[in-house]
């Protein structure tokens, strides 16, 4: 094992920045653990987390690249510190192993979205007791439940606390999570592998909670549709709680059925709206501890104050600016906190802004902004300046014209030609593939 690691360190310390190496992969030490896995010890619950969220792919990699093998990773927080540090968490090794859905129909639950972890406000709070009266008692109160509300307002949260609270509360329950995509998905491959029986078995028969995440997936699928429809009818009669979400409330769902959405009203719509000021602080606080960072409550009220409508977005501020502050150790002040966020611009529809993907990926090969609109054909400059155009195409929705002006001017031929041959570089290139993640993990995508 300690060979492997080595190897493997070796390895991510030529892919890796100098900076992000000696910030993320250099404290990690190997422990002693189960056979088999590569167990991580790391100094706390946030670094644990970081690193997964951004490294593990990446370790992964190393290792299949070095040692030819897959492991089983885990992350144990440095005991001496997990137990001063952070009094009221459970480490990130102590949290129940996530439950792998049975014969591979559905997904796994996250298993932090848990009522122990949503913050209650006003603008949540009757969708959050509708969940937890439906996960007291499935197919007894609301049924179905169907909760709507805009992007990065908590409803994945809260549909997937119903199935942590009930697998808790009634361990026989079977439950199936998934999200419209994955339904879609999942009928789709059923129905090419003439395997619909099997499928409809699962979700029928096999099936006491259904939770289906982000039901407007299914808008204009007829045959998912069709297929829902009458599971729906199934669980419903046989007295099975449904719980779905959805971006909108159900008659305003475009290209649905009117039979399906008649039926998402038969028991109880509630919906999440954005959250309130004070809310929006608990949130951060909530959080901060939960990760065990000071973080001072100017930069909290800052943070609530600069990103109101949603929480994911709110979320992934606070994750940036502790993280700017952890990198470069310095303190985490309100100075910063506007330095970071002062980036993170988003317009009107949530899309990025061309300026921060320009600036983004300028900073990133090292250049200026000005480099990527300049003339310059060199391939130092090329090369980022056809990634730029990639990033902005995929990211801002802007149309090859657009994004020929934003970089200074070209036509959207030129633009066009940059989009082909990306899409070789990336084919080609691991590199550049990685590069591109990168940046899209900075930029917050
Ligand atoms: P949606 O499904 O509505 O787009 P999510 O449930 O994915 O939103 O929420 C986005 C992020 O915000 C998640 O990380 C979630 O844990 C967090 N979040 C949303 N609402 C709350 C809340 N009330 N308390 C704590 N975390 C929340
Ligand atoms: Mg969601």
């Amino acid at each position: 094992m300690t060979e492997t690691w080595q190897q493997a360190l070796d390895a991510l310390k030529t892919r890796l920045d100098p900076v992000q190496f000696e910030t993320w992969l250099s404290p990690i030490r190997l422990a002693e653990g189960p056979e088999g896995t590569l167990t991580l010890e790391v100094p706390d619950e946030f670094f644990a987390r970081w690193v997964r969220d951004n490294y593990l792919d990446m370790i992964k990699d190393a290792i299949w690249d070095t040692a030819r093998c897959h492991l089983g990773i885990h992350f144990r927080v440095r005991q001496a510190q997990a137990a001063s540090d952070h009094p009221t968490e459970k480490g990130p090794t102590s949290e129940p192993p996530p439950r792998e859905p049975a014969d591979g129909l559905g997904e796994r639950l996250v298993p932090w979205f848990t009522f122990e972890n949503f913050v209650v406000g006003p603008s949540n709070e009757v969708a959050h007791s509708a969940c937890e009266m439906v996960a007291e008692n499935p197919a007894r109160t609301y049924n179905p439940l169907f909760i709507y509300g805009g992007v990065g307002l908590g409803k994945t949260h809260l549909i997937q606390s119903v199935g942590h609270a009930v697998l808790h509360r009634f361990p026989g329950m079977r439950i199936l999570y998934m999200s419209g995509e994955t339904y879609v998905n999942e009928v789709m491959t059923a129905y090419k592998n003439d395997r619909l029986d099997v499928l409809r078995h699962r979700y029928r028969g096999q099936c006491d909670v259904l939770l289906v995440d982000d039901i407007q997936y299914l808008s204009g699928r007829d045959f998912p549709q069709d297929e829902f429809f009458h599971t729906f009818n199934e669980l419903y009669n046989a007295q099975k709680q449904i719980v779905m979400t959805g971006d909108q409330f159900p008659s305003a769902i475009p290209k649905f059925s009117d039979r399906l959405r008649s039926r998402f009203g038969w028991g109880l719509i509630v919906d999440v709206a954005p959250p309130e000021p004070e809310l929006r602080m608990d949130i951060l606080r909530r959080k901060a501890a939960r990760e065990g960072i000071d973080v001072p409550e100017e930069v909290i009220a800052y943070l609530a104050n600069r990103f109101p409508s949603s929480v994911r977005d709110l979320e992934g501020a606070l994750n940036r600016v502790t993280a700017h502050a952890l990198i470069r150790k310095v303190p985490l002040t309100l100075d910063l906190a506007a330095r970071v966020t002062e980036r993170i611009v988003t317009d009107r529809r949530g899309r990025l802004t061309s300026d921060l993907v320009l600036r983004t990926v300028a900073d990133y090969f090292q250049l200026h902004v000005s480099d990527l609109k300049s003339a310059r054909r060199h391939r130092g400059v090329s090369l980022p300046r056809q990634i730029a155009a990639y990033l902005l195409r995929k990211h801002t929705g802007a149309s090859l014209q657009a994004i020929g002006q934003v970089l200074g001017g070209r036509s959207h031929t030129t633009v066009l030609a940059a989009l082909t041959r990306i899409e070789k570089v990336m084919a080609l290139e691991p590199t550049a593939e990685r590069a591109i993640k990168d940046i899209e993990r900075q930029i917050g995508v």
